[in-house]
């Protein structure tokens, strides 16, 4: 059994097929999906589908690329959402500088706004870093320190091995790599290989990031086995056993 934790599928050009790919997830063993928001509109629409869809859960939150459209009231209006049963994490948020390092400032304040909702609610934090791993990475340990039961995912992780020694410190913090990984110019295998099974995540980044063979098409949960797959073969793992290890880290993050 599979869970895709982090697939987008309220895009419209995903919408209009959805029951299609959710029957494509299932038969490939998928059994859960976590759809992250960007903002609040993207958050009402999560929670009906997953009042919709047995196997779509929720992650609530505003994206660091989306801070600049928001005020940060709107987490208010986010956070009384959270209390939703199909919620099982506050995302995504984080931090990217690669789109945007105009608005760094209002970028972080958002992001440890939502990592207090995260403490607060008792909720995993869903973390989009780009080019901006270091900073996200100091952020969370700072406020780890003071809140020891903090706990999240460094999803689509890009950054080096300093910081991913760094995240393996922190003892409730996971990482999940995307279709990426199986790029011929992908050259960040090393931190694949030296990310402990124990920690791994599995995901999609639905719509994008497809795995090979399915660039150029639009990225979707049942995909999500290739990058499996590549990671299990970089790794030297046995397919089943890697699986039902990250299964397991799923179930005791976000379930
Ligand atoms: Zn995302």
């Amino acid at each position: 059994m599979f869970t895709d934790t982090h697939a987008h599928l309220y895009y419209p050009e995903i919408l209009d097929s959805l029951n299609e790919i959710l029957e494509r997830a299932k038969d490939s063993g998928i059994e859960r999906i976590i759809v992250p928001a960007v903002d609040l509109g993207s958050s009402r629409k999560i929670l009906e589908l997953s009042e919709k869809y047995d196997m779509i859960y929720a992650a609530l939150g505003v994206h660091p690329c989306d801070v600049s459209k928001n005020e940060i009231s709107t987490l208010d209006e986010i956070e009384i959402l959270l209390d939703h049963e199909k919620v099982v994490a506050v995302g995504e948020t984080g931090l990217d500088y690669y789109w945007d390092r105009s608005n760094i400032e209002l970028q972080k304040e958002f992001f440890t706004r939502q990592i207090k909702m995260a403490c607060d609610h008792s909720l995993p934090v869903v973390i989009h870093t780009r080019s901006s791993t270091e900073d996200a990475v100091s952020i969370i340990e700072t406020t780890a320190a003071d809140n020891p039961a903090l706990k999240g995912q460094f999803h689509c992780f890009s950054g080096n091995a300093d910081e991913l020694g760094r995240i393996l410190k922190l003892e409730n913090f996971y990482i999940s790599y995307c279709g990426n990984i199986t790029y011929k110019n992908f050259d960040n295998s090393e931190t694949v290989k030296n990310t402990p099974a124990e920690r791994l995540l599995s995901e999609t980044d639905s719509p994008f990031l497809p795995p090979v063979p399915f660039r150029g098409k639009k990225n979707e949960p049942s995909y999500m086995l290739k990058t499996l797959e590549k990671i299990s073969e970089i790794k030297s793992a046995d397919f089943k056993k890697l699986s039902e290890t990250i299964s397991g880290n799923i179930s005791k993050l976000f379930f």
